[in-house]
Formats: structure tokens, sequence, C-alpha cells
């Protein structure tokens, strides 16, 4: 499968699954840059927020509550956190399959680099 992402989503590839339901999944990146870094990922295999329709924003909507809930979990909502969409090369997006990093459990700078 050529997306690693619809691979995870297949469990044709390992993943510690934090959370899933019918239209998200949540798993542990696999290259953590802060204590807590959850990948938010709809089911649906969109390649980048430019490729985005109209029938795909309830699951967008569900990734944000998704962090929400996963921020509160991992006892770092109340301090702060961080939640990053890249879009293409100069954001520096790696993998093209739309997902959201919930980060948090340390400071974060603005504007960020
Ligand atoms: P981005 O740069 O926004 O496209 O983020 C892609 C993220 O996916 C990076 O933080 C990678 O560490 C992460 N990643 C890539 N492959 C895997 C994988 N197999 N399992 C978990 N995370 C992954
Ligand atoms: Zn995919």
């Amino acid at each position: 499968m050529a997306c690693v992402f619809c691979a995870i989503i297949e469990r044709q590839a390992p993943a510690t699954v934090e959370y899933e339901d019918d239209e998200v999944i949540a798993f542990q990146d696999i290259h953590p840059v802060a204590p807590v870094h959850i990948l938010i990922v709809p089911r649906r295999h969109i390649e980048t927020l430019n490729d985005v329709t109209p029938e795909d924003v309830p699951a967008l909507g569900r990734c944000l509550y998704v962090a929400r809930q996963l921020a509160r979990a991992k006892g770092i909502d109340e301090r702060g956190y961080r939640v990053v969409l890249n879009v293409r090369a100069l954001a520096g997006q790696s993998v093209y399959h739309i997902h959201f990093h919930l980060l948090g459990g340390r400071p974060f700078r603005w504007p960020p680099g």
C-alpha cells in the first residue's frame, strides 16, 4: 500500500493507536518531537488541506474534537498544547494523507520555525 497512514488504518502497518472511530484514527507519532505527539487522521485518504471537499468537514471537525479529548486524557489541556496541520512542501508536510499533530508537554515558540 503506497500510503503509510492508509496502511495503519487498514492494520497493514503497526501503530500505537490512542483512539479510533468510524471517521478518525489517532496514533503515536513514530518520531515524537514533544512528550505528547499524537497524529489525528481522517480514515478517508485526503492528500492535503487543499484537497478537502465539503463532505470532509465533519471528519475534520471530529479530528479537532478528538484532539481536545486526547489533550485532556494526556493531562496537557490545562497548561496548553498545540495542534498543527502542515500543508505541502514549505510547511514540511512529509506524509500526503491529511493529519493533525497534537503536541504537548513542553513550551512552544511563536512564531513557529
Ligand atoms: P508531516 O511532516 O506533517 O507530514 O508529519 C508526518 C508525521 O508522520 C511525522 O511527524 C512522522 O514522524 C510521522 N510518521 C511517519 N511515518 C509514521 C508511521 N509509520 N507511524 C507513525 N508516525 C509516522
Ligand atoms: Zn492514505
